[in-house]
């Protein structure tokens, strides 16, 4: 039973209009498996100071871990590089998930993809900026899918 727990979600997940086209992805399995815990929903993108609606952006050359590494960019679709505004988007995130058990982050997204995201046109295996900044402090982090498939909380893991 997962009690008070502070967890990290992507705002989007949350039903925050914050995505790129001004929709969200609101996922009432995720909330459901979410139920009782202190939710602590964070759009990097727009705490990068990103309108809504806003042009997309996708990961070019490598995923966020790449990126960090200064291997990879992030690139708006008409080839502006936002690669620093996605890093202050991350770290922002980051600095604002405090006290977290774990985090729950919508996949795909260069920011927020934990296993699959978008990169140069391919749906690649890989991670986006937040992701890798969670689990460098050892922060334990989910996509949407596990959390519907109820995959946060085996037994005694927190
Ligand atoms: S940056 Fe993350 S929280 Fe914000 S819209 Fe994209 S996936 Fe959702």
């Amino acid at each position: 039973m997962p009690g008070r727990m502070k967890v990290l979600v992507s705002a989007c997940l949350c039903g925050r209009n914050c995505r790129y086209d001004a929709a969200h992805k609101k996922d009432d399995a995720v909330l459901d498996a979410l139920a009782g815990c202190l939710l602590l929903p964070v759009c990097p993108e727009v705490l990068a100071g990103l309108p809504v609606p806003r042009i997309p952006c996708q990961l070019s050359g490598g995923d966020g871990e790449a990126v960090w590494k200064d291997l990879a960019r992030v690139l708006r679709q008409d080839g502006r590089d936002l690669t620093e505004t996605f890093k202050i988007g991350a770290r922002l995130a980051f600095e604002a998930s405090v006290g977290i058990t774990l985090a729950v982050l919508k996949e795909r997204s260069p920011s927020c993809a934990s296993k699959r995201v978008w990169i140069d046109g391919r749906l690649e295996s890989g991670t986006g900026l937040l992701a890798v900044l969670l689990r460098a402090r050892g922060i334990p982090v989910f996509n949407e899918e596990q959390a519907a498939k109820g995959l946060l909380f085996p037994e005694g893991n927190y």
